[in-house]
């Protein structure tokens, strides 16, 4: 609990106890529109080209699924596809399979 100064009225007290108030729920609004902005956001490029903006579509390719642009001819991977496509004996394998489906004519 915070201590009165001798000059402080109660009126001043409870002013500042408000402003603290609605400062911390002010903040708390902010905290709510941005992840309100973020939902947005996501919602409006799910699935979408980050190169075109054109619609991605999901791939299987063995135990890959790759979301791929048939507008620009992008590829794109989740997290931890490009390490099972890095890694292991055999992925240069299916990384050079997969680039053999999606090359262009
Ligand atoms: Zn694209």
């Amino acid at each position: 609990m915070t201590a009165k100064k001798p000059s402080e009225t109660e009126e001043e007290y409870f002013a500042r106890e408000e402003a603290v108030r609605r400062h911390a729920l002010a903040v708390e609004k902010a905290r709510q529109l941005e992840q309100q902005k973020l939902a947005e956001i996501k919602a409006l490029h799910w699935m979408k080209c980050p190169k075109c903006g054109f619609d991605l579509e999901p791939v299987k390719f063995h135990q890959l699924t790759i979301d791929k642009c048939f507008h620009c001819n992008g590829s794109w991977l989740d997290a931890g596809e490009l390490e099972a496509l890095a890694g292991g004996d055999g992925s240069q394998t299916l990384l050079q399979k997969i680039v053999s489906v999606f090359k262009r004519a």
